[in-house]
């Protein structure tokens, strides 16, 4: 099937409300044109020099979005015009984004990452340690992040339960957190080609699909 039709495709499935990612890393600009051209306007890339590349050839109009692991030293290549980084997993990494968003005069909207899987790779906060500095003054004096919600990543499973346990945390995580940010905090990320429908079920509001729009991925290129 055509990148345009498994758009259509993915998009039927979606709940009202629930926004699409299209996980473009590794692809090439002609398949993230193709997307555009079936009016995907959102799309999600993990490597900040990648994602610079992409963003100065294709039509501004696009909003990109962050989801891989981010290195502070690499922040500089997307603070100007990145749309949301979802990946926010550290205070380090609050604390550049800070200065790298004050640098370019940008408020930039972040997810924080809650490491609910159970794999030990995989990146994110340990849930007390956030709620922690969530709670802290330090935490309060970044005028240039705008916190918008929560993203995680289900553990790599054929187990549906577990799976279903998983999302169910960052769900629970969201709401937990979301009376101390109030209206603007309204963001649940979470689902991936193999498991957003169940991922939307357990209430996330926005998908990062990749594989199932774009094909298998060659990270060798
Ligand atoms: C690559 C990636 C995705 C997309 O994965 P698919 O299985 O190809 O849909 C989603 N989220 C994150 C954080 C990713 O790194």
């Amino acid at each position: 099937m055509s990148i345009a039709k498994q758009i259509e495709a993915v998009r039927a499935t979606l709940r009202e409300g629930v926004e699409l990612v299209a996980v473009s890393k590794t692809h090439p600009v002609e398949a993230i044109e193709e997307a555009y051209a079936a009016g995907q306007r959102c799309f999600g890339e993990s490597r900040p020099q990648e994602l610079k590349a992409k963003y100065e050839v294709l039509p501004k109009d696009i909003r990109w979005h962050m989801i891989g692991h981010l290195q502070t030293n690499k922040i500089k290549y997307i603070a100007p015009f990145v749309a949301m980084i979802e990946s926010v997993d550290s205070v380090r990494l609050c604390e550049a984004i800070e200065r790298e968003a004050a640098k370019c005069d940008r408020t930039i909207d972040c997810l924080l990452e809650i490491h609910v899987a159970q794999e030990e790779t995989k990146t994110g906060w340990n849930y007390d340690e956030l709620t922690a500095y969530v709670a802290s003054d330090a935490f309060r004096a970044l005028p240039h992040l705008r916190v918008r919600g929560v993203m995680g990543i289900a553990s790599n499973t054929e187990d549906e339960a577990l799976i279903r346990r998983d999302f169910m945390a960052l769900r629970a995580a969201f709401e937990a957190l979301k009376p101390a940010f109030g209206e603007r905090f309204d963001t649940l990320s979470m689902g991936m080609s193999d498991d957003y429908p169940m991922a939307i079920e357990c209430g996330s509001t926005s998908v990062r699909v990749g594989s199932l729009i774009f094909g298998a991925r060659d990270y060798a290129k």
